[in-house]
């Protein structure tokens, strides 16, 4: 299966990191589309935030793809109504937040999307620098995805991390050169889905510590402060 090199599908939550792989995939593609999952977070403002970034960055096409299945298995905090904490869980040491499997299911969902469209090209935002420590954001969990991906479809799929060893600051820095701070003033970040963003969730916290230590105001911040 030939799959066009200069056409991308980019998984976006609406978050600060999806935003910028966006506006990063629009710099290097020719041909750039957005896929966002609806599986059932519970902070629906997530969805209204990827539907603002991808109007405003103007993508080839926007899909909306429902995967209900994973908040159907329960046991984590965006997919319910357990409070999001700061604290690891005895069982894997990770935080709530972590949904088993998320980024297996994204990425090959993204996958067979860009197969249908004729994109061999697939952007996330994963980063594994990130406090979580969530292990589907490894560089070696993509390398092997990748793999399995070519594959499973017999095409040429490539996987960009343009985020993985970056530091929030430095990802401020890169959504400078990309030409995505216009972007990030529609991006959510908040665990608690509070507008404004509620500052005190890990969310809130190491977004606010990226743009501090980057030196640079946070667009969403500013956009909400002029409204
Ligand atoms: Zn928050």
């Amino acid at each position: 299966m030939d799959l066009d090199t200069n056409a991308a599908v980019v998984v976006l939550s609406g978050g600060q990191d999806s935003t910028i792989c966006l506006a990063w995939a629009q710099r290097r593609f020719a041909r750039v589309a957005a896929i966002t999952f609806d599986y059932g977070q519970r902070h629906r403002v997530e969805l209204g935030a990827a539907h603002a970034v991808a109007a405003a960055a103007q993508v080839m096409e926007h899909k909306v793809l429902r995967v209900s299945s994973l908040a159907e298995l329960g046991g984590n905090a965006l997919t319910s109504d357990e409070a999001v904490t700061n604290e690891l869980r005895e069982k894997d040491g990770l935080p709530n937040t972590f949904v088993p499997g998320r980024n297996l299911v994204f990425m090959t969902l993204a996958a067979a999307w860009a197969y249908q469209i004729g994109a061999a090209e697939l952007v996330t935002g994963v980063c594994q620098t990130d406090f979580s420590g969530y292990p589907d954001c490894r560089a070696a969990t993509m390398a092997a995805l990748q793999t399995a991906l070519r594959e499973g479809m017999a095409a040429p799929f490539t996987i960009h991390t343009p985020l993985m060893d970056l530091s929030k600051a430095e990802s401020v820095h890169l959504a400078q050169e990309v030409d995505a701070m216009e972007l990030l003033a529609y991006s959510h970040t908040c665990y608690n889905g509070a507008i404004p963003p509620c500052g005190t969730c890990p969310a809130c916290e190491l977004r606010a510590k990226g743009f501090a230590e980057a030196g640079v105001a946070d667009p969403l911040l500013e956009r909400l402060g002029q409204d």
